[in-house]
């Protein structure tokens, strides 16, 4: 089969590879039907994630046919439709029975990183019964490649961690996937008003058409002034870090309202200055987490009932063949306004 295969920092190929073999009872073989590139993805090609080791198949998104499941699958057979979470775990050990799949003894963060992942025509699912999930009859693949990571992460790590409640104010500091998707399932909350702040022009535009109330573009150096010139004076009730450097913490902590959360969801690679002089005494909540992907299943009815429609966050569409391409594309965000893309094994499709 081919695979996008991780050769370290810097460096990736598309080549030939084996196609992956069930190792344990509770393994499933999936056939990839799409499958998409995530900014973690990049993380790793700047070589920020020690766990990945060269010689990797990258991604930990996608959707496909069952090929072949263990003798101990009991939930899937050969041909069933199936949602790949980006978590993968056993359901059993302490954390999986606490719904912190995140931190599963035997899972986790492990598909493109500590084991292969899904760019590539066929990935091996450990513990399959608890890591996939069931696509309903008549649901748009496309649109639920997107629930593999970014919509559970947006949700999950910004908005519940966020507590984003009816008439409160929110600010999303980052309009890229994961913030445009801590945006959508906002709104599920009926927020009194959401804030996007980006750099990027283009990206302002796209929050606006996905129910942003306002947007700040930051790279005056003012984003501070403004966003609390937009909320009397006050800052915000939730603030979502979806960018992971300091300056962009930095920002959130210094338009965080009295009372408020500050929620992170960037991948933080140095230390970030914490001002409690500021804010000892202002009664806020710093929260961060990793997605634990217990929402999706709950995610999955509101996209296949139209409730929020992920689609929007999809820009460019590519065969597996143009893989490298593809990842070109999604590095240069700012000049191609590309958002989430995903490209198809060659075979069985146009
Ligand atoms: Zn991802
Ligand atoms: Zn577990």
């Amino acid at each position: 089969m081919k695979a996008l295969i991780y050769h370290g920092p810097g460096q990736k190929a598309l080549e030939d590879h084996a196609v992956p073999r069930i190792e344990k009872p509770t393994d499933a073989i999936v056939k990839i039907t799409k499958t998409t590139i995530c900014g973690t993805d990049l993380h790793i090609l700047k070589g920020d994630v020690p766990t990945c080791a060269p010689g990797r198949i990258l991604g930990h998104e996608g959707v496909g046919t069952i090929a072949e499941v263990g003798s101990g699958v009991t939930g899937f057979a050969r041909g069933d439709p199936v949602l790949i979470s980006c978590i993968s775990s056993c359901g059993k050990c302490e954390y999986c029975r606490k719904g912190m799949y995140s931190h599963c003894a035997t899972g986790g963060w492990i598909l493109g990183n500590a084991i292969d992942g899904t760019q590539a025509e066929y990935v091996r699912i450990p513990h399959a019964d608890t890591s996939l999930y069931r696509i309903p009859t008549g649901a748009d693949e496309e649109a639920l490649v997107m629930l593999s990571d970014i919509l559970p992460t947006g949700f999950e790590c910004g908005v519940l961690n966020g507590k984003v409640q009816p008439g409160s104010t929110v600010v999303i500091v980052g309009a890229g996937p994961i913030g445009l998707a801590a945006l959508l399932t906002a709104q599920f909350y009926s927020p009194a008003a959401i804030i996007m702040v980006d750099l990027d022009d283009n990206r302002l535009v796209t929050a606006t058409q996905f129910g942003a109330t306002g947007v700040v573009n930051s790279s005056d150096g003012n984003a501070a002034a403004t966003i609390l010139k937009l909320t009397d004076g006050r800052g915000a009730d939730t603030v979502i870090e979806a960018v992971g450097i300091p300056a962009t913490f930095e920002l959130c902590e210094e338009i965080v309202a009295p009372g408020g959360v500050i929620a992170n969801v960037g991948v933080h690679g140095t230390s970030v200055p914490l001002h409690l002089e500021r804010l000892w005494d202002r009664n806020i909540t710093i929260a961060t987490r990793l997605v634990d992907t217990a929402s999706t299943p709950m995610l999955l009815k509101t996209v296949c009932s139209h409730q929020i429609d992920p689609t929007l966050l999809i820009t460019h569409r590519f065969k597996l063949d143009y893989i490298i391409d593809a990842y070109e594309t999604f590095s240069q965000a700012a000049q191609t306004r590309a958002l989430k893309r995903w490209s198809m094994p060659r075979q069985g499709m146009p």
